[in-house]
């Protein structure tokens, strides 16, 4: 098996500089004497490092892009892609992803680590290792997708949320079960295995396109004024508990209303973390509705934000964007 591995940057390639960790060139050269140490892994690995290594605190639409573009040129050459990453906005590159290699067939998964990989206690090599032996299992089972291995969880690439600053399993798994877990074995969560089309959309993607809207106690229009400028064409809101936002409030909700009126695609998204948005459940929620905002259902916010840019780049209206969230 051909397995291509891209360093992005992130902790598990850093060093330490005056400032703090930085990432490493020297990485992918220090990954690939690691992966030769064990000759009974046959697979062939090429290990490229991007050109502008970044902390993925840094990364921005563009970003994806990017990795994405970098995949798709390489994708008739190698059987899996292993892209290491920055656990800080994993979750955001992993959902964006899935969107653009929709039902991939050829295993992609994102992965990182905790701790670098020069340290002792590290949690660098037990991820790539994991994450290759996803790619093997994934390949025998036919499974389609693209997913995030972190800490012996595989988990798909639009569930996954960073949930742990500092534990080990530092990612979960939102309103899905986990696909697949690692111990000595692999344990598999069974599902119905029907092959779907593969498709891919690599977008160009505005990094001013969307936005986040926070929803807290004592919220005012002027606090989304400024978020909700002209260039903005989708936001995610993050609403309280089952999709609540304050109802008592004319000018924010004229503010969304106006919004939503000349275009911006406003997605509910609950803040609680795991559950569903219940629009119509509160009259709290029904205020948004007919302000024209969307549900988002059960999507993670970072999932509802990436699809938005994906959507908008590839050129879809307001309309045709509320209809996919709708569905
Ligand atoms: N700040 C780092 C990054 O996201 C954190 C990490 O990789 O774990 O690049």
């Amino acid at each position: 098996m051909k397995i291509y591995i891209a360093y992005t940057g992130g902790t598990i390639g850093m060093v330490p500089s005056d400032n703090g960790l930085v990432p490493d060139a020297a990485f992918a050269e220090q990954l690939s004497t690691k992966l030769g140490q064990h000759s009974e892994i046959e697979h062939e690995f090429v290990i490229e490092s991007y050109d502008t290594l970044i902390d993925s605190s840094n990364a921005t639409p563009k970003d994806w892009v990017t990795i994405a573009r970098d995949i798709e040129s390489k994708w008739q050459k190698y059987n899996a892609f292993v892209v290491l990453h920055g656990t800080d906005t994993m979750a955001y590159t992993s959902a964006a992803l899935s969107f653009m290699f929709v039902n991939s067939d050829k295993p992609i998964i994102v992965t990182g680590s905790q701790v670098p990989m020069f340290k002792a206690r590290t949690d660098a090599m037990s991820n790539v290792f994991g994450a290759i032996s996803a790619c093997e299992q994934l390949i025998a089972m036919k499974r389609q997708g693209v997913f995030l291995f972190f800490a012996d969880r595989l988990i798909e690439g639009d569930r996954a949320h960073k949930s742990h600053t500092s534990d080990w399993q530092a990612f979960s798994s939102v309103n899905a079960p986990v696909c697949g877990e690692l111990g000595i074995d692999w344990r598999w969560q069974e599902r119905l295995q029907i092959a779907l089309p593969m498709t891919v959309n690599i977008p160009d993607m505005e990094q001013d396109a969307v936005t986040i809207l926070p929803v807290f106690p004592g919220v005012q229009a002027e606090h989304w004024q400024g978020l909700l400028n002209d260039q903005v064409k989708g936001a995610v809101l993050l609403s309280y508990g089952a999709g609540n936002a304050p109802d008592k409030n004319p000018a924010l909700l004229e503010l969304l209303k106006a919004a939503s009126d000349r275009g911006v695609v406003i997605v509910n998204v609950s803040q609680c973390g795991s559950g569903s948005v219940a629009e119509g459940a509160y009259a709290a929620g029904s205020a948004l509705t007919n302000a024209g905002v969307v549900s988002g259902k059960d999507s993670t916010y970072e999932a509802a934000f990436v699809r938005l840019h994906v959507l908008i780049g590839l050129g879809m209206d307001s309309r045709e964007i509320k209809g996919i969230f709708n569905r």
